[in-house]
């Protein structure tokens, strides 16, 4: 029996959330807790900033030394365990200054200082209040990885390695989150916000019976706060919907995050570090009781919208395959799609550069695109069973006088997705909320 504890960077800023989170530990420790930490929360940022300074010919590590020996110092702690990363990393950046060149596979073991430097300081104060501990780095854990620098995946055998590694060893193991290593030795990342997939990764080969992803709101919510300050912690939903909430915009967990934890369908817990007693959200395989008809509305800005108009779809067979074809090669992801007889309507990321794809396409099609639009979407396996939510959401929607221009559903039924203006967002997020739940 064993849980993992994945702490974010929010909950690993400073030492008074530091000593927050050896009290979660220190309750936890009948369950075998193994934890991973982020980087202190704006460091990876930092670092990435002193990477890109680094190729111009300047170096001072002086700033983001001084964040650290300031924790150290505050938690009572020797900034001698801060020193030797901090050389390695002053020496990786003057390289840099004197190649003036920055690769992705640099600019990767630069990121990983963040985290590397965290769980140091993390495992001390853990041993330091009386919590037996050890600082490992993930690579030194099992995580290998592929040399996909920025975006790593896990290789097969990092599951068995992990396990090996960790499973014998007494005390709380305190590890790094976001990197790994590839076959050659390198460091890698896992992509920006990756400690939360780094959670799921432990926690699968660990074979945990919970993983809890500590953050700094009160689990997933019906609505994003800021937008609907009555929306509330949703207790109860399944990986099928964190995943679809997460990639439409819900900002607690990275899309990649739960598979590993789907794989062996380990719970996972979202948690509040500043409010530990709160319930959070648990996400599961399934559900017993009978769902609502949503869980949660979520919207992302930025969004554009190309049409693509031709004759030629009529009767035509393949006028989507080149259209994807199109897409595909210049690697534009497409999000949702709707089609009619001689048109066809996609959205994707509004900071892609449509340009070469329209040009191309011109040839075949008229071709227009818009930007600054939103997508709303709303998210609940209830859909399902309760018919009336895309009746509901458009009224809803035609009250605020607000016509959707892309409307998408999945077959699978359980997200609807709205496009429209961008200042529509706010205002059509907040009149489902209270048609949905009535606030
Ligand atoms: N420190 C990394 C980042 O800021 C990873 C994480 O926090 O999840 O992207
Ligand atoms: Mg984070």
């Amino acid at each position: 029996m064993t849980i993992v504890l994945k702490f974010g960077g929010t909950s690993v800023a400073d030492a008074a959330h530091i000593r927050e989170v050896a009290r979660i530990v220190r309750a936890r420790l009948d369950r075998k807790p193994a934890v991973v930490v982020s980087a202190h929360s704006g460091v990876t940022d930092q670092l990435d900033r002193m990477a890109r300074e680094a190729v111009t010919g300047n170096v001072s590590i002086a700033p983001l030394a001084e964040r650290h020996f300031t924790v150290l110092r505050e938690l009572g702690l020797s900034t001698d365990i801060a020193k030797p990363l901090l050389e390695q990393l002053d020496a990786l950046l003057r390289g840099i200054a004197l190649v003036r060149e920055l690769s992705p596979r640099t600019l990767d073991h630069v990121h990983s200082f963040g985290e590397r430097l965290s769980c140091r300081t993390v495992a001390a104060h853990f041993c330091a209040v009386g919590v037996d501990a050890f600082a490992i780095d993930a690579f030194d854990a099992g995580l290998t990885t592929d040399s996909n620098y920025g975006r790593a995946r896990p290789l097969p055998e990092a599951e068995q390695q992990i396990a090996k590694t960790l499973k014998p060893r007494k005390g709380v193991a305190v590890i790094t989150g976001y990197i790994g290593r590839d076959s050659e030795g390198y460091v890698t990342t896992l992509g920006r916000n990756g400690s939360d997939y780094s959670g799921a990764i432990f926690g699968n080969a660990l074979d945990a019976e919970e993983i809890q992803i500590w953050t700094d709101v009160d689990g997933v919510m019906t609505a994003d706060p800021r937008v609907v300050p009555q929306a509330r912690s949703i207790p109860v939903m399944t990986y099928e919907e964190a995943g679809e909430l997460a990639y439409y915009g819900g900002k607690v967990l990275h899309p990649a995050t739960i598979q590993p934890a789907v794989a062996k369908t380990i719970p996972v817990r979202v948690l509040n570090t500043r409010r530990p007693e709160s319930q959070g959200t648990l996400i599961v395989q399934s559900v017993a009781e009978e769902p609502a008809p949503v869980t949660s509305i979520t919207s992302r800005r930025g969004v554009a919208l190309m049409n693509v108009q031709s004759m030629r779809m009529l009767d035509q067979s393949g006028f989507m395959a080149r259209l994807f074809d199109t897409f595909g090669r210049h690697e534009i992801v497409i999000d949702h799609i709707a089609t009619s007889e001689v048109s066809v309507t996609l959205s994707t990321f509004g900071n892609a550069d449509l340009e070469p794809v329209a040009r191309e396409l011109s040839s075949i099609a008229e071709v227009t695109v818009e930007r600054n639009k939103s997508a709303v979407s709303i998210v609940g396996r209830g859909m399902r069973q309760h018919g009336d939510v895309v009746h509901r959401a458009l009224a809803t929607l035609h009250g605020e006088k607000i016509d959707p221009q892309l409307i998408t559903r999945s077959a699978l039924r359980t997200s609807l997705s709205l496009i429209l203006e961008e200042s529509e967002a706010t205002p059509a997020v907040r009149a489902l909320h209270r048609e949905f739940f009535k606030a």
